[in-house]
């Protein structure tokens, strides 16, 4: 890691938007080493409040279904409406320095050279918090720093999307025409997630089979429970590349925004998070003060070999842990 700054330093740089800085930053929240989260932790509480005002959008969908290619036309359309759009792509699947393809800045050609947005790929770190842990702080610094568009991207395989869910106040699902569900691989637990779908590649022959998809699964969300929030979630076509139907998930959006503004669900979702957070950090700080006693990691240590060797079960073990 390069040399650390001070407090004041990171802060007055995020707040005067020097990307170099933020960039820092976030790389400082993301370390692992003791005297960096310290420094990370007493930095996140600095900035608080200059963060928390932008429009959080999750973003998910299969491997193929056009993500990238999506969040860079919608990301260049966010820009033209005067936004400053910061893109923090999350890949459960590999770490940073594994070569993780979600981090590769190429795959927004237009967004990635533009001086108003932020691309950044995030790590799950293996950290107890989970994905979502580190993305939260750096969703924080990038408010800080000026950014009043966040898009937070997943690949819609797996646990990750509840977590996404967790972080960010708009869930956009986006989906291809002509294949059923279960080919998307999208459970319907994602589909009761989401604030909006979004039928991607909706154009040449593509343009009636997407039109009929949208009606589909406008029908199909009917059918589901209806969401806290109030909100009837919408479903939208697009064209990432003929670059069609990006004001479309605009308006959607921020009538949503609104929505949830008057009837106050904007606020409460962003309340329960914090209560997450809240839940999240005192695990991981009360698993690391556990583990800091010799005496626990003693018998941890030997009780790995007694489970192994089955000479106890997994039960007896935690049982048998002499806590104090
Ligand atoms: P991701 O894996 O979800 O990020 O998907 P990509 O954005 O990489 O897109 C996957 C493929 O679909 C690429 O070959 C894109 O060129 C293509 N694609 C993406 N968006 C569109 C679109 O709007 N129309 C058409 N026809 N193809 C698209």
């Amino acid at each position: 890691m390069s040399k650390l700054l001070s407090i004041t330093e990171y802060v007055n740089g995020i707040t005067s938007e020097n990307i170099s800085v933020l960039s820092k930053a976030i790389t400082l929240i993301e370390s692992r080493k003791v005297e960096h989260q310290e420094l990370a932790s007493q930095l996140i509480e600095t900035i608080l409040p200059f963060s928390g005002k932008s429009m959080r959008i999750g973003i998910t969908g299969v491997p193929g279904v056009g993500k990238s290619t999506f969040i860079d036309a919608f990301g260049i359309h966010l820009i033209n409406e005067h936004k400053k759009v910061a893109v923090l792509a999350i890949d459960p699947s590999s770490s940073i320095s594994k070569g993780s393809i979600l981090g590769d800045k190429t795959r927004m050609e237009n967004l990635s050279v533009h001086p108003k947005a932020f691309i950044r790929p995030t790590a799950s770190g293996g950290s107890l918090g989970g994905v979502t842990y580190k993305t939260k702080e750096t969703i924080l610094l990038c408010e800080a720093a000026g950014f009043d568009s966040i898009i937070v991207e997943t690949v819609g395989v797996g646990q990750s999307e509840t977590e996404v869910n967790s972080i960010t106040d708009f869930f956009l699902l986006l989906m291809l025409t002509g294949a059923g569900d279960e080919l998307q691989g999208i459970k319907r637990g994602i589909m009761e997630m989401a604030d909006g779908i979004v039928i991607t590649k909706a154009d040449g022959n593509n343009i009636n089979k997407a039109k009929s998809a949208r009606a589909e699964f406008a029908n199909a969300l009917h059918f589901f429970p209806p969401s806290e929030s109030g909100w009837i979630p919408e479903v939208k076509t697009c064209s990432a590349i003929e670059k069609t139907g990006m004001e479309d998930v605009l308006t959607m959006i921020d009538k949503y925004h609104r929505h949830t503004l008057k009837n106050g669900f904007f606020h409460e979702k962003r309340k329960n998070q914090n209560l997450i957070s809240f839940q999240k950090l005192l695990d991981e700080q009360l698993k690391k003060q556990f583990l800091s006693s010799q005496q626990i990691k003693n018998q941890i240590t030997e009780l790995n070999q007694k489970v192994e060797q089955g000479i106890i079960s997994p039960y007896g073990a935690v049982k048998s842990i002499n806590w104090s």
